[in-house]
């Protein structure tokens, strides 16, 4: 089965960038253009990573984390952030935010921290 990516971006070019990219690479993608529109989504189908912007209009990245950590913990969330967004990093990080990434991000990088990332959470415990 297909792994499933939400990619959370207000911006319309993020969205199609990562959008592309990964369905290329196999992954079933899914998108939402703002944090509570995340939120929706994430209730109505669980993915099984997200890639959230941390600057959004309606619910930014930081409190749709929140949310959605609330919701169910075991779905990794990767930040993207931009440069000198360091406090709300942290924060994000110490909410349950898994990694970051900051924007300009090498999407390569970006790919391999998600296939990492899931592999981790395939990995049965014990
Ligand atoms: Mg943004």
């Amino acid at each position: 089965m297909k792994n499933r990516v939400l990619v959370v971006d207000d911006q319309k070019g993020i969205r199609r960038l990562l959008e592309e990219l990964f369905t290329k690479e196999g992954y079933a993608v899914s998108l939402a253009n703002d944090g509570r529109d995340c939120v929706e989504k994430v209730k109505l189908s669980v993915p099984d990573i997200i890639l959230m912007d941390m600057k959004m209009p309606n619910m930014n990245g930081l409190e749709a984390s929140r949310e959605v950590i609330r919701y169910n913990a075991s779905i990794p969330i990767i930040m993207m952030t931009a440069y000198g967004e360091m406090e709300v990093v942290q924060k994000a990080l110490e909410a349950g935010v898994r990694k970051y990434v900051t924007k300009p991000f090498d999407i390569i990088e970006l790919r391999n921290l998600v296939e990492e990332i899931l592999a981790e959470k395939s990995v049965p415990e014990g």
